[in-house]
């Protein structure tokens, strides 16, 4: 790992990424960092993780400030900007023959090492880049806004992910570009996640397109998608391309013990239920998530001997350890409003206030998946010992569970009941109560999996 990158920061995290890790750390040192960037790989690869470390890394206050050490990079600046612009980073007006990145994996990683060679990321041909106001050492870890940024509560940093079944509102992408008008309200630039951004429809990218070539300065927009091919072209086009390798589970689960220091069985299962290591790490700190986890484990357990009332009570009480975590968050989120409550205009406030409830919402989106992912992976383990395969069981921690499970499950009935957790996961994403949609799982699985 570079030595300019903290120990403690959440870049230092990215080990899993090293290519990502040294190629971000980099852009942020030099100072020009691109102002919006598409981070592309397959889920569980760690690009939420690297898109909080850099947002930390350009948040972090102890950062020099803009101007101070302008000399110093001049030079430098000058020859970037005169050298070729990288063929996967060009692209730019939608008239332009220059290629957009290929959806293809090794295409991307050719281009992205391509770009390895500059010092900095190469600029957007169309726009001239970002001024190199500062020699940035990335984040130190240490400052209020690099821990606010660790802990997601950073105001200047916006996450955001669709609010509907058919992707991003167009409420969205307007309260968005409002948003991104307004100054920083802590630090010294804005940083907006945009998760699952295939999901930018024709009618809601339109708006975001110009923004994205040109953003007010200090504003870095970081998209994540997993493959271009699904992506509008025109958005494609207008961001710099950061390909991330899949992780096997293995790999992730190294990451965790490395990170946490917790026995390996615990790591695997924390990240097969949180989805990426990062997930993982703040997943085995929060002891609610934790025993939210074991509450569906222990749901599925009793199956066998549940009828109608207590499979309704059952799902009941797991949306009440679905909704524990969430306490926290609240009280988080009030507290930021009260410090700013004397300097925030109303209608800053006001935004404020809706992007918590969305972020809240999505908090208990997050932790419905979770919880579903916990059910797939104990029915995995169930399917396995089932067939006889070989390997390491996910859920060593609740061997008991799976043995009995399989005790008198079938191949046939384990992979209904896998199927119960694809329909549930997906009447989730349409905007299903939850409770419903836990509940119908539970009647799915207990059908599935009854003993003959
Ligand atoms: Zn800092």
């Amino acid at each position: 790992m570079p030595e300019s990158i903290a120990p403690n920061s959440l870049l230092a995290r990215l080990d899993t990424q090293p290519r990502v890790r040294d190629f971000l750390a980099r852009a942020v040192k030099s100072g020009r960092a691109s102002h919006a960037y598409l981070f592309l790989g397959s889920p569980g690869s760690g690009k939420l993780d690297a898109a909080w470390a850099l947002a930390q890394a350009l948040l972090c206050s102890n950062a020099s400030a803009p101007g101070t050490v302008l000399a110093h990079v001049g030079a430098a600046s000058a020859r970037i900007d005169a050298a070729p612009v990288p063929a996967a980073h060009t692209a730019v007006s939608p008239a332009s023959s220059a290629p957009v990145a290929s959806p293809d994996a090794s295409h991307n990683w050719k281009n992205f090492e391509k770009s390895q060679s500059f010092s900095s990321c190469a600029t957007n041909s169309s726009t001239p880049g970002r001024p190199a106001a500062a020699v940035n050492p990335g984040a130190c870890a240490a400052c209020d806004d690099c821990r606010r940024v660790a802990r997601r509560t950073h105001p200047d940093v916006h996450y955001l992910a669709p609010e509907s079944a058919t992707g991003y509102l167009i409420a969205q992408t307007r309260d968005l570009l409002e948003d991104v008008a307004l100054s920083p309200i802590r630090a010294r630039g804005k940083v907006y996640i945009i998760d699952r951004a295939e999901q930018l429809r024709a009618n809601t990218a339109n708006a975001l397109l110009k923004t994205l070539e040109e953003p007010p300065a200090n504003v870095t927009f970081i998209l994540l998608g997993t493959s271009t091919d699904v992506m509008l072209p025109t958005i494609v086009s207008r961001c710099q391309c950061v390909p991330f390798r899949p992780l096997s589970l293995e790999e992730s689960t190294v990451a965790v013990e490395h990170a946490t220091g917790q026995p390996a069985a615990r790591c695997r299962m924390a990240v097969a239920v949180a989805g990426s290591p990062a997930r993982a790490v703040e997943f085995l700190k929060s002891a609610d998530r934790v025993a939210a986890r074991r509450a569906m484990v222990r749901a599925v357990d009793a199956l066998a001997h549940a009828d109608e009332a207590d499979i309704l009570a059952s799902a009941k009480d797991l949306m009440g350890a679905i909704h524990a975590p969430l306490a926290e968050v609240k009280s988080t989120q009030q507290a930021i409003l009260e410090q700013n409550q004397d300097y925030l205009s109303r209608g800053a406030l006001k935004q404020l206030e809706d992007r918590n409830k969305r972020e809240l919402n999505a908090r208990e989106r997050s932790g419905i998946m979770e919880a579903l992912a916990s059910v797939r992976s104990l029915l995995r383990d169930v399917l396995m010992m089932v067939e006889g395969a070989q390997g390491s069981p996910v859920n060593d921690d609740v061997s008991d569970v799976v043995e009995r499970i399989a005790a008198c499950a079938t191949t046939a009935g384990v992979m209904r009941a896998l199927d119960a957790v694809a329909q549930a996961e997906a009447r989730v994403a349409r905007n299903i109560t939850p409770q419903l949609a836990i509940e119908v799982m539970l009647f799915d699985i207990r059908k599935a999996l009854k003993c003959p």
